[in-house]
């Protein structure tokens, strides 16, 4: 699918040509915090596969060693979590509009949920020890 979407000013906006519609949910305690909520991602993009204006208008926050995290400096949305390693973006959905097609396919760091809520689609369900153990095995 296509993807345009905008922060609440619009000052940043981002355009992705092509992407999967499958989600992701991380339930990690740092997303939890950066987007006031369970983390609903789309799949990682490269910086050539999308399109960001309003550059000088994100604040970067390294939340940790390997990823940092953009936020409007102007309206203060939650813009993407960015993994330096292998400089992928994950966008969080909320800033599209037109993502009823998307699916729920999986959640992360599952044993950091809080336990007042459950997704009642159907996904794969991954702890902490699981998600990373599979991250390895993928990079292998
Ligand atoms: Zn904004
Ligand atoms: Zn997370």
């Amino acid at each position: 699918m296509e993807l345009a979407g905008q922060c609440l000013c619009g000052k940043v906006s981002i355009t992705i040509p092509k992407i999967s519609e499958e989600i992701t949910v991380c339930h990690c305690h740092m997303c939890q915090k950066f987007f006031g909520g369970p983390f609903m991602a789309l799949e990682g993009v490269l910086p050539e596969n999308f399109t960001l204006n309003g550059e000088e208008q994100i604040q970067r926050f390294m939340s940790s060693e390997w990823a940092e995290r953009g936020s409007c400096k102007a309206c203060g949305s939650s813009l993407f979590y960015h993994g330096l390693a292998d400089n992928e973006y994950y966008f969080p959905v909320g800033l599209f509009a037109e993502i009823d097609h998307a699916k729920l396919t999986e959640e992360i760091f599952y044993d950091q949920k809080p336990a007042f809520f459950h997704y009642k689609e159907p996904t794969e369900k991954l702890t902490e020890a699981a998600f990373l153990q599979k991250l390895f095995a993928d990079s292998e």
